[in-house]
């Protein structure tokens, strides 16, 4: 069916400019006409702070320069994320974004690892990894680009303001002709037989008729939850926190080129250094916390002075069974929520724009489309949920009835069939949609304290001594390039810095 139509987004927090930001720029030169909706009266969520690695390829989707959008963001570079008192008290472990060390021929770097150490050295896996060296001192450069040295074995990603992101975004769509309306949605028109969305009517008698309806309406979900009544998918047994308490505070030194999240007595607690402030929240359960008791934890492992009062926020984790239902395609939080413990969010919304843009549909909204569009959303949201579930799951705390809860959770049979693999053959389970990869996987179950027993002995191929070598040599190449690299704050306050 041929372009043009009219697409209208309903909301303007971070799913809608992120989606009208990608639309215009991807359907320009098809007249198609994009209307954003939005209420400053009932605001953004506002919290959504840290990022992963892909997202700079959404940002040159849309056409981002980069320097311009960290100074306009306050933004600071993120290279993973440190977990703290997650597998014991007192322990700590890096996710890093990039690969460990290299592989050899077609067996992976991991498995020489474990070859190494069987047979006796005990040097842990993150002495391989340029992410986490550069983190550990708190250095970082942008890699080269298409660089084969060691530069490109590390990924980064961001922090940023989340209220600047959705304004800078808000800039570039309306430079490049979305329409943006200021205004109440009231109700909502459909056609009688299909029952598809006609229209928004707004509160003050507007109305705003479409063809295709984004609903970026956040935890509301206004158009796909309350209009289509398409079922949610509650993920609580699995991972049962449910409301949070955010809070910002005074810039501290260093500034680290990493998130921090410190799992505390009933969930954890992120740490999100930004150019001007620090974002801090308190994600947890309220099965097993008081909402006063949360946020006086919260308060009480501050870095510097708040600043203003903590905000508090409720969710339940899951997803809409089908994110695109009719003529209506949910995106954000409207379609789903997972907590921000692996910075998710944003990249789901990232991942379901750019799902929609390659399974762009005709007028006649042909149902096999959207079925595929729905079965891929399904999938990533999973493959998410069972790589957070690994973090509490598999956890050796047993100090608060919290932590007991979560050791005895029952896993999704995929995360089951995940750890065991691996327990059993260092081998990983991964398939092609994942947004995690190898590295992370890796990084989180040997974290989490997940032990191969056996491993590829394919590994074995290499004598030890010759083994040993290459190995030596990678940890004195990632140790001298994380040296030369300048300390994150020297770069980010430098040529990135917002008051220059
Ligand atoms: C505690 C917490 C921490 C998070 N941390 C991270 C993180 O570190 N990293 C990450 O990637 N993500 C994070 N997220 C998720 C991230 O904040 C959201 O995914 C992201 O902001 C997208 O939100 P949204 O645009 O879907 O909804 P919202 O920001 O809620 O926007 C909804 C929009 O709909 C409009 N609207 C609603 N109803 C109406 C109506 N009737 N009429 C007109 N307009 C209407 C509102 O005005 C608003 O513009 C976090 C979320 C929470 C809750």
């Amino acid at each position: 069916m041929p372009l043009p139509y009219r697409i209208v987004i309903a909301g303007g927090g971070s799913a809608g400019w992120m989606a009208a930001a990608a639309l215009v720029r991807q359907l320009r030169g098809t007249g198609t006409a994009i209307t954003l909706v939005e209420s400053e009266e009932i605001g953004t969520v506002g919290v959504g702070e840290a990022t992963i690695p892909p997202i700079q390829a959404f940002n040159r989707l849309i056409g981002l320069d980069e320097t311009e959008f960290v100074k306009a963001t306050r933004g600071t570079f993120k290279l993973g994320i440190e977990f703290v008192n997650w597998w014991r008290q007192g322990h700590r472990y890096f996710h890093p974004f990039g690969r460990y060390g290299d592989d050899f021929g077609l067996v992976p770097f991991h498995q020489q690892w474990l070859a190494a150490r069987a047979g006796g050295d005990d040097t842990p896996l993150a002495a391989y990894s340029l992410a986490h060296a550069a983190a550990a001192s708190g250095r970082f450069a942008i890699p080269p680009a298409g660089g084969q040295s060691v530069f490109s074995t590390y990924g980064y990603a961001y922090h940023f303001d989340a209220g600047l992101y959705a304004a800078h975004l808000r800039k570039l769509a309306e430079g490049h002709g979305v329409t943006r309306l200021e205004g109440m949605i009231d109700h909502v028109a459909r056609d009688p037989e299909s029952g598809f969305v006609t229209a928004l009517h707004l509160t003050d008698g507007r109305v705003v008729a479409g063809d295709l309806f984004l609903d970026c309406t956040g935890f509301r979900a206004l158009l796909i939850g309350e209009v289509m009544q398409t079922p949610y998918l509650d993920w609580r047994h699995w991972l049962p926190c449910d409301r949070a308490v955010a809070v910002p505070c005074a810039r501290v030194e260093p500034l680290t080129p990493f998130t921090r999240s410190t799992a505390r007595d009933a969930g954890w607690q992120w740490r999100i250094p930004l150019q001007h402030r620090t974002g801090n929240g308190h994600v947890y359960c309220s099965g097993f916390m008081e909402d006063q008791a949360a946020e006086d934890a919260l308060l009480a492992h501050l870095d510097g002075e708040p600043l203003g009062q903590p905000r508090r926020l409720r969710f339940v984790t899951g997803r809409r069974e089908q994110a695109w239902r009719g003529n209506v395609v949910s995106i954000g939080l409207a379609s789903g929520f997972l907590e921000p413990l692996e910075s998710t969010s944003l990249h789901l919304i990232q991942s379901a724009v750019t799902k929609l843009i390659h399974l762009f549909p005709g007028r006649d909204f042909d149902p096999a489309v959207r079925d595929e569009y729905n079965r891929r959303m399904a999938t990533e949201f999973e493959r998410v949920r069972d790589f957070l579930i690994l973090h509490y799951a598999q956890t050796e705390r047993d100090d608060t009835p919290f932590w007991r809860h979560c050791a005895a959770i029952d896993q999704p049979d995929s995360l089951k069939h995940a750890i065991g693999l691996f327990r059993r053959t260092g081998r990983l389970f991964i398939r092609d949609e994942d947004i995690f990869h190898e590295p992370s996987w890796l990084a989180v179950l040997l974290g989490q304290g997940v032990v191969p027993l056996g491993r590829d002995h394919l590994a074995d191929a290499v004598p030890a001594a010759e083994r040993a070598d290459i190995l030596q040599a990678m940890r004195r190449v990632i140790a001298r390039t994380a040296d030369q690299m300048p300390p994150h704050g020297a770069v980010t306050d430098g040529p990135f810095g917002w008051q220059r």
